[in-house]
């Protein structure tokens, strides 16, 4: 009989065998971190180069979401989307003005955003086909995965959505045949995170701006200052209809924002969607704080660390391209990235791997220039013996 005094002690095999096995996961059960640290349930510390997957952007406990979201759960936790909360129309209107004018759908991650996406989509272009990039993630649930183009997540799931055509990365000819009367929707990751921490081509994108009836940029992963810019599309030179946040919106609380550009068409109205959890006050407020953590000095750190992370990477032995930008960078390996990535946790370096040989490094984008120092140190030794 279960109780509701009964307790499983921290990272027992009893408590891992109550989960579904859809993650591989490491033997590490953290139960704490501050910064850039962790901490296992040995005591033992970790210098977290993942942050999650992209997703502790202000590092670990960060003073001002958490105060945000403190003060947030003495107010109230949840009113539902029947009446109007404060944290959520604050977040809103922060995103519109980094975005340049633009109203917000409020969700609890990453997928949450692309299904909203193809509905808005949909309902403003009538059109159903979607264009994609091979190798692209955009999320699990099935409308995502329907427009994700890596065949071995989709195969034991089909059929999918139809009327999804993927093209390769940069290919302009590929994607400008590809858009046809059917299609409603471009969706592209300004970098494919998941899919190797490969670099769109301004002028790729800008044929998709050009020929795409709407353009959604998931910026799931490359958003709120992750590539040096709160967008990574500011680089790009280009203006989206629709832009998708999630990952380090709320540096760690579920979240997720679905943006649509105030000139791009209207679409929804009361009743067309929604969610239960969507917008809620805790999350939204850790939010905003996280909005006005990313001001210009932070986002010239990212720069600055990433550019001296890159070179250094760059030297190192078995890595053969650094590729990404500001605080999402790929490591290219001569070898696969498994073995690498833990034999870096086994010295105390949580890095992340993107594909059969690439690692894949999202720090916090707080990290000090001492943590990049150490993180090289171990990245060095592990890539020497492992030769
Ligand atoms: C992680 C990710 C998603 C999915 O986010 P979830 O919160 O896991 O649903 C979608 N798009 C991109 C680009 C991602 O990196």
């Amino acid at each position: 009989m279960i109780t509701s005094s009964s307790k499983v002690s921290g990272g027992t095999e009893a408590g891992l065998a109550h989960l579904l096995p859809t993650y591989a996961r490491a033997d590490l059960t953290i139960v704490r971190g501050k910064g850039s640290r962790v901490w296992d349930s040995d005591g033992r510390s970790y210098l977290d180069f993942g942050a999650g997957i992209a997703v502790v952007g202000l590092g670990h406990a960060h003073p001002l979401p958490l105060a945000a979201a403190q003060a947030q759960l003495e107010k109230l936790w949840h009113a539902s989307n029947l009446y109007r909360t404060e944290p959520g129309e604050e977040l809103a209107a922060r995103l519109a003005q980094r975005f340049g004018g633009s109203q917000a759908f409020l969700c609890n991650s990453g997928a949450e955003t692309i299904e909203a996406a193809i509905k808005y989509a949909r309902k403003a272009s009538g059109r159903p086909g979607v264009v994609a990039l091979e190798g692209s993630f955009h999320g699990r649930t099935i409308g995502a995965l329907s427009v994700t183009g890596q065949p071995a997540k989709r195969a034991s799931f089909e059929p999918l959505l139809p009327e999804v055509r993927f093209v390769a990365p940069n290919d302009v000819a590929a994607l400008e045949d590809a858009i046809d009367e059917d299609v409603g929707l471009v969706l592209l990751e300004p970098i494919l995170g998941e899919g190797g921490v490969r670099e769109l081509e301004p002028g790729f994108v800008a044929a998709a701006a050009r020929a795409a009836p709407l353009l959604c940029l998931d910026e799931v992963q490359t958003g709120v200052g992750r590539t040096g810019t709160f967008f990574a599309f500011e680089e790009l030179g280009v203006r989206p209809d629709l832009v998708t946040l999630a990952k380090g919106l709320a540096n760690g609380l579920p979240i997720g924002a679905l943006l649509v550009a105030d000139d791009a068409p209207r679409a929804l109205q009361p009743g067309d969607h929604g969610s239960t959890f969507g917008g809620n006050p805790v999350a939204c407020a850790a939010a905003c704080a996280v909005v006005d953590a990313i001001d210009d000095q932070l986002l010239a750190s990212v720069r600055t660390l990433s550019g001296v992370l890159r070179r250094s990477l760059e030297s190192l032995s078995g890595v053969s391209e650094v590729r990404g930008r500001g605080l999402l960078l790929g490591v290219e390996l001569d070898r696969p990235a498994g073995a690498v990535v833990d034999a870096c946790r086994a010295r105390g370096l949580l890095v992340l791997s993107a594909g059969e040989s690439v690692l894949r490094l999202t720090p916090p984008l707080t990290i000090s220039a001492e943590d990049v120092a150490e993180a090289l140190s171990v990245l060095s030794v592990v890539l020497d013996a492992h030769a």
